[in-house]
């Protein structure tokens, strides 16, 4: 459906099918990490990515909230290429500027957006939460039942 690769293209992986969900993530850990005003992340079953060439390295990243947060990184250039937060190993958080084709995927919602960098305009048809949101209101009837379905396996 979509490949990807860090910068130095040590790590090139593929997603086969389309994302769960998408997140515009406007929160401050998001912005110092990327050096960005945001960061946009793809949400996937992780068995849904192949890693075509590479072995990423795992780096846990220190979080307000004390969940761990770790990021998959390439060994060479230290591009990150995607997150697993709270442990849930089953689902991947591709970071979709690492596409190949990055700009194929558009954001579901915009999040923590009480953080937003103040000149950065957001379309009037996004749907904008202050923090988080309701993932049973807001994730279609499909990638809920995806979720279920990856969330049961261990
Ligand atoms: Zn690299
Ligand atoms: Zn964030």
């Amino acid at each position: 459906m979509a490949t990807g690769s860090c910068s130095c293209g040590a790590i090139r992986y593929d997603l086969v099918s389309a994302p769960m969900f998408v997140h515009c993530c406007h929160c401050l850990d998001c912005q110092k990490q990327t050096g960005g005003a945001f960061a946009i992340n793809a949400l996937i079953e992780a068995d849904r990515v192949h890693v075509l060439e590479g072995e990423p390295e795992a780096v846990s990243m220190p979080t307000e909230s004390g969940k761990p947060h770790v990021i998959s990184r390439c060994p060479k250039c230290k591009v990150a290429l995607w997150s697993i937060y709270g442990g849930r190993e089953q689902v991947r958080f591709i970071r979709v500027s690492t596409l190949d084709a990055p700009h194929a995927i558009k954001p579901d919602v915009h999040i923590f957006t009480r953080s937003k960098v103040p000149w950065v305009g957001l379309p009037a048809d996004a749907r904008v939460f202050d923090v988080y949101y309701d993932t049973k209101k807001e994730w279609p009837s499909e990638s809920l039942a995806r979720r279920q379905a990856a969330m049961a396996k261990s």
